[in-house]
Order: structure tokens, then sequence, then C-alpha cells
């Protein structure tokens, strides 16, 4: 059997004292006076004491009192496994009454003798004996008679005088610590921080240092490094004449440390004393490989080191901090790598709401795209352009968005819609183009013809209203609060550069555009995983040729619209090959369902009548016809290339001339070619039937050779069962995990944001299963698929591009079934090189 660990231990550097059985305040005392730094005479109390103290049985006092001088006045802080678990409020100056009073004030002086018994006296009857604060916080001053009013109030309330003993006082201060860890607020509060149910609380008894009297006297906190940035800079307050963390409440400028512009600081008149702690304080750093808060206490010139937490840290502080330990080689650097939750990178890569800042908040919506950015509201893809073209920052509010919206996405700082979850068409390109996206806003009323939204409370915004979206907490804002800027500096680039060492998994991005291939290159993607071609189709110049081609009536006037697409597309093409500079290009062929491109009211098919010069009635009538009632699982992504083969010839076509022409300007360029939404192998050959005589044809051509890879996107349940004859035909697979989870869970990806909150908070699901892969379900295809893809051609190359790869659980998963890469938004993609990392450490 385990032996029970000494209840109560004096803190020695041999005392067997560990973080969970007596918390992490005690242990890191220890560390201290293991250190040899100038810690008063401590004591540790195991969680066990003070849960039986908590449950009605006496603390030993008088073990605990002998470790201590008989006239000294002692403190009790709070010591759980973890700090940001919290625990009840230090009690200082146990001890103190009218005899130390009197005694102190020869040596302290009178005024700080009398300060120190009223304090506690205060502290006491709050805390301890839990009488009516407006008693005992109404005092004006510290002087005698505020001190007499204090104790003759207790003496009313309490019905009882001020104890007087010592160990009397330092027994209620135990026993009312021990109970307000146990009470249901203080439980709920640190379970919602993380703690388990049956989490304990060890306490520290320590001899005080008074912080007041004669000579220097004062008490603070000092810390090496920026709190918000990490960048190095000696921070801290410091308040003459204090106690414990009074100096932190106190308002008064002149708190500080360092000698600068505000006169006389810590440094200047006691540069002994100073010079000390900044030296504990490195060798803290060093030794407890930890960036730390010390706190200290002045004496009459002389220092004591009372504590020493974690500094508090922002995530970019949390990132340098990190980098800054591992390069002076205090710590490993998969340490460094560990320290960090990737999720917490994505705040680093976009603008944020500054920490602290008031949130002026309307209402929440679902956390689709990080980033935070003000403007003014618009209800329109156009009036976000004409807001874009007059040089204003608009919020482009929609109640979902569609491909017709996109160019006022690029217009737009942010968008906002009223419906959709995280893979609806507003999340992902907002994923993909760095822009900030709340979705699901249901709690705001979007009166999009009125151009009004109204808040849960009632306020009422207009376009050209300023509000912000916070598309990391999922928050839409009024007014346009404090900004920090996004860090991509040094130490962000090092860390990064440290995580690609390790890992073992590849990571690319899902990149569209140039723009997205560039952002893919500055965060360093190996290459792009998919490109989702349609997105090229809704630029202006394009849309006109794309309608006639849908609309045309014999495979040659469809073909004669496409020769007009094919130069944009090879355009479109050339320019990723030169940014991608040699890594692999997966272009994905056509997937929607080409109604996507039709417009959808009246306006709009009459401004096509006239493009097309047909009759508004024959504009209607097609469109009509070309509606699906179930356009997800209708005519769309293969289907369309075997029912339409003349668009993928064309799109194979701009590929490979893109190619050919790349190739002779830079590195040689190998496409990837993938087909969407396969069910069966058949439509496997089919289209690679096609493409292999586009190759051919080009090839004689432009009298070159070019190589190509031709691969399948797995996303749905049957090109899972049947990945063994899929894989036959194809280089690789690529899984659509979007489209697999909705073809799996049988759940609109576009409106399951509707009911999905009810599902996670009732647990029917764990999670949001378009955001962490189901593991489960969809994972059981996944691994079904990958087995037997490597049965039907064991070279076969997997990967995710569904917008799970940027998911750390997601990765790992990935990473277990043996792919060779995951592919995400370009702004996933240090995340997901960092999750990655993390996973093969
Ligand atoms: C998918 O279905 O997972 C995918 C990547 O394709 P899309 O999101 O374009 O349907
Ligand atoms: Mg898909």
């Amino acid at each position: 059997m385990q032996q029970e660990p000494p209840r109560i231990s004096l803190v020695s550097p041999e005392a067997p004292i560990a973080t969970p059985t007596h918390g992490g305040r005690a242990k890191c005392l220890q560390r201290l006076v293991r250190l040899e730094l100038p810690v008063p005479r401590t004591v540790a109390l195991s969680f066990a004491c003070v849960r039986d103290v908590a449950h009605g049985r006496p603390p030993d006092t008088a073990q605990i009192l002998a470790a201590f001088p008989e006239d000294a006045l002692l403190c009790v802080r709070p010591s759980s496994e973890d700090p940001d678990w919290g625990g009840p409020g230090a009690i200082l100056n146990i001890g103190m009454n009218a005899a130390r009073r009197a005694a102190l004030a020869e040596t302290l002086g009178q005024e700080a003798a009398t300060r120190l018994y009223l304090r506690f006296v205060q502290a006491y009857a709050l805390h301890v004996a839990r009488l009516d604060p407006d008693v005992f916080e109404a005092f004006e001053d510290d002087g005698p008679e505020a001190l007499q009013q204090a104790l003759d109030a207790y003496e009313d309330e309490a019905e009882e005088p001020f104890p007087q003993d010592r160990a009397v006082q330092l027994a209620a201060v135990l026993r009312s610590m021990a109970r307000a860890w146990d009470g249901t607020s203080a439980r709920l509060l640190r379970q919602a921080r993380g703690a388990p149910a049956d989490a304990g609380l060890g306490l520290v008894v320590q001899e005080m240092a008074f912080g007041l009297g004669q000579g220097e006297c004062g008490s603070g906190v000092l810390q090496l490094v920026s709190s918000e940035t990490g960048v190095p800079r000696i921070t801290g307050r410091y308040l003459r004449q204090s106690q414990g963390r009074e100096a932190l409440d106190h308002a008064d400028a002149a708190l500080f440390l360092e000698r600068d512009m505000r006169g006389p600081s810590l440094e200047e008149r006691a540069p002994e004393a100073f010079a000390e702690l900044v030296g504990y304080a490195r060798l803290m750093r060093e030794k407890l490989r930890e960036e730390m808060q010390v706190e200290f206490t002045l004496e009459d010139g002389r220092l004591y080191i009372l504590d020493g937490v974690r500094v508090s840290r922002t995530p970019r502080a949390a990132l340098r901090i990190a980098v800054a330990l591992a390069e002076d080689g205090i710590i490993p650097r998969e340490e460094a790598l560990m320290r960090i939750e990737p999720g917490a990178l994505s705040e680093l890569l976009h603008r944020q709401v500054a920490p602290g800042t008031r949130r002026n908040r309307l209402a929440r919506g679902v956390a689709a795209s990080p980033g935070a950015a003000s403007g003014r509201v618009v209800f329109s893809a156009e009036a976000a352009q004409a807001a874009a073209a007059r040089g204003e920052a608009a919020v482009l509010v929609r109640r979902e968005t569609s491909p017709s919206d996109i160019r006022g996405m690029h217009a737009a700082v942010a968008v906002l819609t009223e419906r959709g979850g995280m893979t609806s068409h507003a999340a992902v390109i907002g994923r993909g183009l760095g822009l900030p996206c709340v979705v699901g806003a249901s709690e705001l009323r979007f009166h999009t013809r009125k151009k009004t939204l109204v808040a849960p409370d009632g306020r009422t915004l207009r376009e050209g209203d300023i509000i912000t979206v916070d598309g990391t907490t999922g928050d839409v804002l009024a007014g346009a609060p404090a900004m920090v800027e996004a860090a991509l500096d040094d130490a962000f680039q090092t860390f990064l550069a440290w995580a690609d060492e390790l890992r073992d998994i590849g990571v690319r991005a899902n990149a569209d555009t140039p723009a997205d291939a560039q952002t893919a290159r500055n965060f360093e993607a190996q290459g792009i995983g998919l490109c989702r071609t349609e997105h090229m189709f809704f630029e202006a110049d394009r849309l006109t040729p794309m309608r006639e081609m849908i609309f045309a009536d014999t495979p040659e006037d469809r073909r004669a619209a496409l020769e007009r697409l094919l130069p944009m597309q090879r355009s479109d093409f050339i320019e990723l090959f030169r940014i991608m500079q040699g890594q692999p290009v997966c272009i994905r062929l056509f997937d929607p369902p080409l109604h996507e491109f039709l417009p959808t009211d009246r306006a709009g098919m009459r401004e096509l009548a006239d493009a097309l010069d047909l009759p508004l009635s024959d504009v209607t009538r097609r469109v009509e016809a070309l509606g699906e009632y179930n356009p997800m699982l209708g005519m769309r992504g293969v289907r369309l290339g075997i029912a339409v083969p003349e668009i993928y010839d064309m799109q194979a076509r701009a590929i490979f001339e893109a190619t050919v022409e790349a190739s002779r300007e830079g590195a040689p360029v190998v496409p990837e070619i993938m087909i969407p939404l396969v069910s069966a192998r058949r439509e496997v050959e089919l289209v690679k039937t096609r493409i292999d005589a586009v190759a051919a044809a080009v090839m004689t051509e432009k009298n070159a050779r070019l190589d190509y890879r031709l691969g399948v996107m797995v996303e749905t349940p049957r090109a899972c069962l049947r990945a063994d004859e899929i894989a036959q035909h194809a280089a690789f697979l690529s899984f659509g995990t979007n489209d697999l989870t909705q073809m799996t869970y049988g759940l609109s990806r576009d409106d399951a944001g509707r009911f999905m909150s009810a599902y996670v908070t009732q647990g029917v699901f764990a999670e949001d299963p378009f955001h962490v892969l189901d593991t489960d379900g969809v994972g059981e295809l996944l691994q079904i698929a990958a087995e037997r893809g490597r049965a039907g051609r064991p070279d076969i190359v997997l990967s995710i591009c569904g917008e799970h790869g940027g998911n750390a659980e997601s990765i790992a998963f990935c990473r277990q079934a043996g792919f060779d890469y995951v592919s995400c938004s370009p702004f996933r993609v240090p995340v997901a090189r960092l999750a990655a990392a993390q996973l093969a450490i």
C-alpha cells in the first residue's frame, strides 16, 4: 500500500511535498527553498489534511505553530493542483492582537502596527467569521479609531470579542478556507476551468514579511517578460508600505520597478534589492523552466520572496516565451512545441479584439472563421463591392451565402450569416480567404429586404451601422473595439520550422485562387491538396460564357462557349503553378450543380435574357428545368463530367496547356487531377479515357512531354466500400470528408447548423461532425477505404481534404490510418503543422 504523504510538513528541500498531494503552490515554494531563495518559513498542509478540516476535524495547530517563532505573524494561502483552478483568497497577519500591536508599535511604528491589526480584523470578519461586509469595508482611514470601531463591530456582530489567541485564529482561518473550497459555487467555478469533481486543496502557512514599517518597505510582483507579447521586459508593480497583492489592486500610477520617466522607482530606492530580485527571477526562469511572476516583499530594505506563479500570457506571448526558453537551452524544442495548443496559433494569424476590451455583444453564432474585423453593415454582395470601391470596410450580412456572393465576400472585411454551420458555404470560403466569419447567428433577426438586423435585446442595426464580427469567439459586437494585429514574427517562423523537423505527415492547403495559393506558400504548405475550380467561374467576365455553356443546345454550341473559358482557366492554372514553384497542385474538376451559376430572381433572369439574346420566358423555363429537388445528391461532380463531358475536356486541356507553359519557364509541373463525387469504378474509367486523350492531344500539338496523376475524391460511402477497384484507376485517393460526413449521416451540411447546438448540448453528438471528424462512423469508412485502396494499389497516396484536415483530433486519426498528408484551409496550415508535430513527439 502506498504511504500517505505527511499531512503537515515544513517546506524544506527534503520534505516529501508533491503537486498531486499538496498542490502547485506548495511544490513551487519548495523549489524556491531548494534554490536558496529568501523564502519566509512555510508549512504545507496536504489535500487529505485540508479535506478533514473541511469535514470538521480540527487542524493540528500546535504542530503547525511549532514550526514558527512564538510571535510570528502568519498568512495562509491556497495551493490547488493547478493554479488556474483558483481557491479561496489568502488571509494575512494571523496572530495580530492587542499585545502584538503594542509590541510592533515599538519596532514598526504605531501607524504600521495599527494598520496591520485593522487589516487582519477586517479580513477575519469578512472571510472567516463571514460578518456583514457593509460594516467592515466602510472605514475611512487606517487609524486607531477605525481599529476600535472594527473591534467593537466585531464584538457586536459575532457576539464575542475578537479572538486574541493565534492558535484559535489560525484554526478558524484554516477551517473557513477548507470549507470555501468545498462550497458549491467554488466547485462549479473550478470545474468550468477544467478541474475534476474531486480536485483537492492544499494550504500553505507562511511567516509574514511585513512590507510596512521603517526603512524601505513594500511589496509587489515582478516578471521578466510582457504578458501581452512575451517580449523580454521587466514589468510589475511595487507599492511602498503595502502587503500581499495590494500593489496589484492599487490604482496609483507610481507603482513601478525600473528607472524611467515617472520619478523614483524601486530600482533607484533600493538598487541592491532590485538587482537581487531580478537575479532571483532569472534563476527561477532557468530552474523552474518557465517564465514566473515573482511575488516579493521588502522589509526595511531586506528582500523576501513569497511566491512564484506562472506568468499569465496571451497566445502570442506563450509562443514567444516557449521559443525563448528553448533557444536559451532551458527546455528542449520538443517541449516548447508541446507547450502551445495548436488551436491557439490561429489567433496569431489574424487580427483579434484586444484582450481586456469591453465587448458590447449583440449576439453570438458559430465561430466559423477566426479573426475579428469591424465595418459597416451591408446586406448584399453588390453593396460590399461598392463599399470596397469607396475604400470603406464592409461586413457582409446575409441569411446564407451562395457562390454568387463570392465577389462580395472578397470585398468585405467579414461575413455574418443567419444560417449554416462549420461547412456552410460562408464558413468554407471565409476560412479559405482568412475572412472573419460568424455563421448560424440565428439569435439575430435578419430582415435583409428591410435592411435591418435586430438583436435579441431589441437593438436595431441598419445598413451603414458599424459592427464587429469576431470569428474567433462567434461574437457579433456593436461598434469597433480596439484590435491587436496578427503576429507572424520571427518567433512564429522559428517555432513552425521546429515543428516541420519533427512531423511525419504532410500538410497541404486547400487553395482556389492565386491569393489563396500565396497564403499557402507563406504558411509553408507543401503544395495544394484541393483546388476547387468552380470558384474560378464566378468572376464577372466568366459568368456569361459559363451561362451560355449551360444553356447551349448542342455539343458544338457548348464547345464554343467553353472555348471562351479555356484561356481564362489556363491562365488561372499557370498562375497557380507559378506561385507553387513546382510543388504539387491537386486540381479538382468541376463539382457543383450547374444551376448555382444561374440567377434566382427576376431581375437576374432579365439580365441573363439580355446577355444571351433570348426571350425572358425561355430563360425562366430553362432555369426552372435545371432545378433539382435535392441538388447535393443530383447532377454534380463526376455525374456532370459524364453527362456533359465537354466541361472536363476543357478543364483538362487548360491544365495540360498550363503545365507545358509553366514547366517551360520554371520548375517542372506534374499536375494532379481529381475527380469529385465518385461512387463507381466505371465513372473513373470513362473520365480517365477522355483525359488521357486530351493529354495525348496537347502533347502532340505542343510537341512536349507531360506527366500527370489522376486521382479520385472519395466522398460517397460507396466509393469507400469499393475503394479496391476504384484505386486500380487512381494514383491517389483524397477523402472529401465534408460530403462524406453529409452522406454518411444523411445530414445536410448546409442545414445542420439549425439544430447542431441542440444535438451537441444534449449529447447526441459529442462534437459537430462537420468540424471534428466522426472517427467512429465516418472514420470507419475511411479506414475501410484506406485498407481496400491499398489492396487495390499498394502505392496509392492517401489524404484528406475536407475541413477536418485542419483539426488536430482529425489529423491524429489520419496519421494513425497512415495517410500521406492532410490538406486544409491556408489559414489552418500552421495549426496543422504544429498538431502534426505534437503527434510525432
Ligand atoms: C468535401 O466534400 O469534403 C470537399 C472537400 O469538397 P467540397 O467541400 O467542395 O464539397
Ligand atoms: Mg465535396
